[in-house]
């Protein structure tokens, strides 16, 4: 399918952001004169109001950067082939890499002032009050700065724990090494389910570890691992790199751990990390449950890594039009309220221009939402009528509608929301949607079918990526105590939480402990735990607002429309969770089990 064969209605609209490609071009220029501006001020921001006509100029350039990106990414992901877009895309990344680097110096002089200096600043022009959370996010971290000699050093060395942009946009030596082992390192063939030779593949892999066709998933899992096992010096050289990197960069700038570092980053206390991993432990029960239903209802003697991915029960799947979803999506999300449900719809609503509905040839793959201040938010989909689709398109609503929320009821400054906290509605609106599918399957085959994809979401999302995070944080601790991390300490500590997450019920592989190996998010930096506590916040909330009405849907929206007004887990605890304590994950860990209660029944009645 070409693009111009979809009906203009089901496009995205770019003209809010810039009439035409001229448009872009002329912000380019006009953008760039700017940002050379702000060397003017440079050595000079001790004196008030030069701070304050500084930081009105690189607000003003970031807002307009941002919308040459939004519109380089939005024009090129649907033009794939389109040079000329593509060339835009380029020289907005550009204009913000230009202005990162431009705009360095006001941090550094930010955190030179001492607090004196900044309380001064404040009562000699008021207008700077404006750019508080700003300087106050910047100094948080006061104490971890170096003196200068110590910071060129640390520059030299590419520290991007200070970065201002997502510390995981710029992959370090390390992972461009993994990623080249990966690229390099020859799959063999292995055969399919007709017992044709095909070539095994990185994303064939995923296809095949889910055949329902249990030689073929064990052939494509024992060639991926197998191979990782003959390469596995090098891949553990390489990540063995990448955490003796993170271990020393903490170090360097005074911290205790690496965790600690990382975690402040996003002024997260590393006791909400040592709380998921300790609560999940406790809760594992859950998930042996499933694991013996799992190799029951499959009838095989032994359950293995290979039979984790498979459908477990009959495919089901009911088709949802786009113009379906429409209908189906305000009644699911229906205990949010009018207020969110009239902009949900407003998005919805294709003639809005907020949404790019169809896949084509010369689209870009997956969905996203993407937003700028003072413009509506973005929906980028591949709408296949497919119930998954539906789904997603739930998702992606919940990230447009928590920007539209931050935007409209936060100044610039503060209208953006942390990536800690960006996950949580968007997988609160994916569990109102579950709820109301499974409330409204037609047969009990398909309600089936609905509840085992609600226990394989937390499977994978709050099991597994926990799994991922104990192993992260497991190898760091090990580093910071001097324990050398080859392969074969990789890959005992990775069998070992196998072991103990899976259980009795599972029969450990010879090659399962490789598995680290090819799974990218270890050099995320602790990223991955973000995973389990979004989608464990996300479940928290929806239930309570479900039970506990209108008091509840407040304190929710309310984090949404906090922006980063506070630290993510101030809101967060506002709006009625504490990551320091176990409730919400222990709350998702009893989801699963009740889920898996509802199944049980369902398979017992089916046999009869
Ligand atoms: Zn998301």
């Amino acid at each position: 399918m070409e693009r111009s064969q979809i009906p203009d209605t089901y496009k995205w609209k770019l003209e809010p952001i810039f009439a035409d490609d001229a448009a872009f071009e002329a912000s380019l220029s006009a953008m760039t004169k700017d940002r050379a501006m702000l060397a003017s001020y440079q050595g000079k921001l001790s004196k008030p109001s030069e701070l304050l006509a500084c930081l009105e100029l690189y607000f003003q350039t970031r807002l307009q950067t941002n919308k040459l990106t939004l519109y380089g990414n939005l024009r090129f992901d649907s033009h794939q082939k389109d040079t000329q877009a593509q060339a835009l895309h380029e020289k907005s990344l550009d204009a913000m890499n230009a202005l990162m680097a431009a705009a360095s110096f006001i941090r550094q002089e930010i955190l030179a002032l001492d607090d004196a200096a900044v309380a001064k600043a404040y009562a000699a022009e008021p207008g700077l009050s404006k750019y508080k959370p700003y300087v106050d996010e910047v100094r948080r971290r006061r104490a971890h700065v170096l003196g200068a000699e110590a910071e060129k050093v640390l520059t030299l060395a590419e520290d991007n724990l200070w970065a201002e942009i997502d510390l995981n946009e710029l992959p370090s030596d390390h992972e461009k090494t993994f990623k080249g082992l990966l690229a390099d390192i020859p799959l063999p063939k292995i055969h399919d389910e007709t017992n044709q030779e095909v070539q095994l593949t990185l994303s064939s892999f995923v296809k095949y570890r889910g055949s329902s066709d249990r030689r073929v998933r064990k052939e494509a899992v024992d060639a991926l691992f197998g191979t990782l096992h003959q390469y596995r010096h090098a891949l553990a050289g390489t990540l063995s790199g990448q955490i003796r990197r993170n271990v020393f960069l903490a170090r360097a700038r005074g911290y205790n751990t690496a965790l600690e570092a990382y975690l402040h980053k996003d002024d997260i206390d590393p006791a909400v990390y040592k709380n998921l991993v300790s609560t999940i432990h406790a809760n594992l029960a859950p998930l042996h449950r499933y694991m013996a239903l799992r190799k029951r209802t499959m009838g095989v003697d032994e359950l293995r890594i290979y039979d984790l991915y498979t459908p477990m029960v009959e495919t089901v799947k009911t088709q949802f039009t786009y113009e379906q979803a429409r209908d189906v999506l305000p009644k699911a999300l229906a205990p949010l309220g009018e207020d969110y449900l009239s902009v949900l719809r407003q998005g919805l609503d294709p003639g809005n221009g907020w949404i790019d509905v169809y896949p084509h040839r010369d689209k870009d793959s997956g969905a996203f939402s993407a937003s700028v201040f003072g413009l509506h938010p973005y929906v980028k989909m591949n709408y296949f009528n497919d119930v998954d689709d539906m789904s997603t398109l739930a998702h992606e609503f919940g990230h447009a509608l928590h920007s539209h929320l931050s935007m409209n009821n936060q100044p610039y400054v503060t209208a953006s929301y942390s990536m800690f906290n960006a996950e949580i509605a968007s997988t609160f609106n994916e569990k109102l949607l579950s709820d109301y599918l499974i409330e409204n399957a037609k047969s009990d085959a398909e309600r089936l079918y609905l509840l085992n994809e609600l226990v394989e979401t937390i499977r994978t999302t709050i099991y597994r990526q926990t799994l991922f995070a104990e192993f992260e944080w497991l190898i760091h601790t090990a580093a910071e105590k001097g324990t050398p991390l080859t392969a074969e300490f990789f890959a005992k500590t990775y069998e070992s939480l196998i072991r103990s997450y899976y259980g009795e019920h599972f029969t450990l592989g010879k090659d399962d402990g490789m598995e680290w190996a090819y799974i990218p998010h270890f050099y995320y930096k602790y990223y991955v735990f973000t995973y389990a506590t979004g989608l464990s916040s996300g479940i928290a909330l929806a239930q309570r607002v479900l039970s506990e009405g209108e008091q509840a849907r407040n304190a929710y929206l309310g984090m949404l429309k906090g922006g980063s007004s506070k630290p993510p887990l101030d809101l967060l605890r506002d709006a009625g969770v504490d990551l320091s304590k176990p409730d919400a994950i222990a709350g998702a860990a009893k989801l699963l089990d009740d889920t898996l209660a509802k199944m049980e029944k369902i398979l017992a009645a089916q046999k009869k």
